[in-house]
């Protein structure tokens, strides 16, 4: 019998607001904690695995530093992700602005961590003193970041990045060898596994690219973008299913906070009816795995 597909997702931007809700398109609305919970326990639930972006800086908020309860609940509940089959990832500090660690404010300059990560005049030690602060903040909101995603997509990253995560790894400031990053979408090729950007020794750095584009709403909680079909239809086919259909060592998917949270996303009922059919036609072709833990299967692999 042909081995298991891996499967795993990424859940990005999340954080106590959202956008994009029908009718205040633009405003920043808050998303309870409850939404963060009823998600990760339907994961526990239904045997799932992923990852979810931690933003701490998230919508200018600090969560850190809470400014109201509702942002005080959501952090607490950010501390809870240890209890569930999730990795929490740093996409970044703040997902806009960059941040000055030693004011714990965001920094005088207009640059945002998107051009950031492409601008290759970006030193190895400004990078890894980037990723440390953010890997601070979240151990004081009790979250053990395991890997990186990053805000937008990112084909021409500035190599120091993959370096200096490296290093990161090698000093124990990452709880595995191996760590996983979600930097581009690659829907089309039907079979992936993780690829080892950077390595030294045991160590090592996977780019895990999204196999799928996002039809959960997608971060617009578009309604033109939300359709399980996108991933498998009744009959099996789709893009998520067309890698699972090519015995794909690993298919991942991603997601947005937006358009998948319980409270204000369009796609809640998008994802669970996908997960039903997934599990129907599937369940028994795949295993679900965190991409930490498939990433250290593969470096397993790799370091023999
Ligand atoms: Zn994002």
């Amino acid at each position: 019998m042909a081995d298991k597909t891996l499967v795993s997702f990424f859940l990005d931007d999340v954080g106590p607001y959202a956008t994009g809700v029908p009718g205040r398109e633009k405003e920043l609305v808050p998303v309870d904690a409850a939404a963060l919970t009823e998600f990760m326990e339907f994961l526990k639930d239904r045997g799932l695995a992923g990852a979810v972006s931690v933003i701490p800086g998230w919508a200018d908020s600090l969560l850190t530093r809470p400014k109201n309860d509702h942002e005080r609940k959501f952090a607490e509940a950010l501390a809870t992700i240890k209890d569930y089959p999730i990795d929490p990832h740093m996409e970044i500090m703040t997902h806009g602005t960059l941040f000055d660690f030693s004011k714990m404010a965001p920094a005088d300059d207009d640059r945002n961590e998107m051009d950031w990560l492409d601008d290759h005049s970006v030193s190895l030690d400004e990078c890894r003193d980037y990723f440390l602060g953010t890997i601070k903040v979240g151990r004081e909101l009790g979250v053990c970041y395991t890997g990186m995603t990053t805000p937008g997509t990112h084909p021409q990253m500035n190599p120091n990045v993959w370096e200096s995560l490296l290093d990161l790894a090698e000093a124990g400031e990452f709880p595995s060898e191996a760590v996983p990053a979600f930097v581009t979408i690659e829907e089309g090729p039907n079979t992936f596994e993780p690829r080892a950007k950077v390595t030294r020794d045991q160590f090592a750095v996977y780019d895990m690219p999204s196999g799928v584009w996002d039809h959960i709403a997608s971060w617009r909680n578009s309604p033109d973008w939300n359709s399980s079909d996108h991933y498998l239809d009744a009959d099996g086919n789709g893009h998520l299913a067309a890698i699972i259909k090519a015995e794909s060592p690993v298919a991942i998917f991603h997601m947005h906070w937006q358009g998948l949270n319980p409270q204000t996303g369009l796609g809640w009922k998008t994802f669970v009816e996908m997960i039903d059919r997934l599990m129907s036609i599937y369940g028994d072709r795949i295993i679900w795995a965190k991409p930490s833990e498939i990433a250290a299967n593969f470096n397993r692999k790799r370091v023999g």
